[in-house]
């Protein structure tokens, strides 16, 4: 009787979720012997002729083998690096992907070099990975005969690429207007729920830890962050930019001068919603004399900041223990280098111990998460970067726009 009225309710909630989806799902759509076009953003670190990381390979795989598993023809599509449109470049050609690729999922991968302006893509080698979209005339401006080319032959296109949904390009977005089925694969519903879960109905206290370098980019996200969370501790740049605007000294540090007024628009955000942002105690500096931990009024004019002091690291980790709901962009020092370090450590291994939710993004990010931990440490890590933050902060993203049921 119990495990009867357990199916009742499963059966409900499988019911209730699936008039709640408001995406078009792969998984809902039957794709035997379809031509399907998945768009992946297999953009990744290449040095000396050398993959460096192929997270974003194998982070591509579960929509792939599913595509393959149920029978579809499958092409694949990706930017890779910062080429010159029209102009092919060996260094930035996806062919050593497609053996990577082929390795992992240990079957033939067709590479199919002609680009996708001149010869529309076919699906006769079941496996097929096409040319970098960037060499493409027309990719960034989101052209529409060139869109028309890429999505000739094919049936179903499958958006897959989250860390490139942000972009309003031909390949991430125009195609979806001349296909007759669009939807979102594996990887990108996989990002869409678990930055939903923190976005919606998290568990409480929830705490923003958001540090890096971009420092105006990140201003927005904190904004939005007043109205999501109950506490944001800051470093980075962005801690610097706040010191600055509090009236303490930063010396030579990085820091935007003319976000001020927006950093006392968002503390004025933070106290009207009931937001704690507790500013670093001390800082490590460095200068020509020599690398000091120093309380943030007594830093010198010819002073870097280059990461929270040891007090500060104290205070952040208590506030990661209370924490029900962590979320994380953005490490707080300069990391790379081993004398500071240990304020983005610190924050890495509590957030590794801790028991709450935990979801991170960001590349910078995700390099100090492998250095001092590891990703499986976390509930979730984004492979987004501009995208994960720009859907935290609630802006409509192209790629994730055209996968939206109407
Ligand atoms: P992410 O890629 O995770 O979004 P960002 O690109 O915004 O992060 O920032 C990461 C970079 O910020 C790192 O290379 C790190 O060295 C740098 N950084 C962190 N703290 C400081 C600081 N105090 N001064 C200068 N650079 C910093
Ligand atoms: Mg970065």
């Amino acid at each position: 009787m119990g495990l009867f009225k357990q199916d009742v309710r499963c059966n409900r909630i499988l019911n209730e979720c699936k008039v709640m989806s408001t995406y078009n799902e792969l998984t809902d759509i039957d794709i035997r012997n379809k031509n399907i076009l998945i768009r992946e953003d297999l953009n990744v670190p290449i040095k000396n002729n050398k993959i460096i990381n192929d997270a974003r390979i194998k982070a591509a795989i579960p929509t792939i083998s599913y595509a393959l598993s149920k029978g579809a023809n499958v092409g694949i599509i990706s930017h890779l690096g910062r080429p010159i449109e029209g102009k092919f470049d060996s260094k930035q050609s996806l062919k050593i992907v497609a053996e990577r690729l082929s390795e992992i999922l240990n079957k033939k991968v067709f590479f199919e070099e002609q680009p996708l302006d001149t010869k529309s893509p076919e699906y006769k080698n079941k496996l097929t990975l096409f040319e970098n979209t960037r060499f493409l005339v027309g990719e960034k401006s989101g052209d529409e005969k060139l869109a028309k080319k890429i999505i000739k032959n094919c049936d179903v296109f499958v958006m897959d690429a989250f860390g490139a949904s942000h972009r309003k390009h031909t390949s991430t977005y125009t195609v979806s207007k001349y296909v007759p089925v669009c939807c979102g694969g594996l990887l990108l519903m996989n990002e869409i729920k678990n930055i939903e879960k923190v976005l919606k109905n998290p568990s409480k206290p929830v705490l923003a830890i958001i540090g890096g370098s971009k420092v105006s980019t990140k201003l927005n996200i904190l904004k939005k962050l007043t109205e999501k969370v109950d506490t944001i501790i800051l470093g980075g740049g962005i801690a610097n930019t706040f010191l600055l605007s509090s009236n303490l000294p930063i010396g030579k540090s990085l820091a935007e001068k003319n976000m001020v007024s927006d950093v006392k628009e968002i503390l004025r955000l933070a106290k009207k919603n009931d937001v704690l942002i507790p500013l670093p105690k001390d800082v490590m500096c460095q200068s020509l004399t020599g690398i000091r931990n120093k309380n943030v009024n007594e830093v010198q004019k010819e002073d870097y900041i280059k990461d929270i002091g040891s007090k500060t690291s104290i205070i952040y980790e208590k506030l990661i223990e209370e924490a029900a709901t962590i979320l994380w962009n953005g490490p707080v020092g300069v990391f790379e280098d081993a004398l500071f370090e240990n304020g983005t450590k610190n924050i890495a291994r509590s957030i590794g111990n801790t028991k709450a939710l935990t979801i991170a993004g960001g590349g910078d990010t995700i390099s100090a998460i492998e250095k001092f931990i590891s990703m499986e440490k976390l509930d979730y890590v984004s492979t987004g970067g501009g995208a994960f933050l720009e859907f935290l902060e609630g802006k409509k993203l192209p790629g994730i726009e055209i996968i939206k049921k109407l």
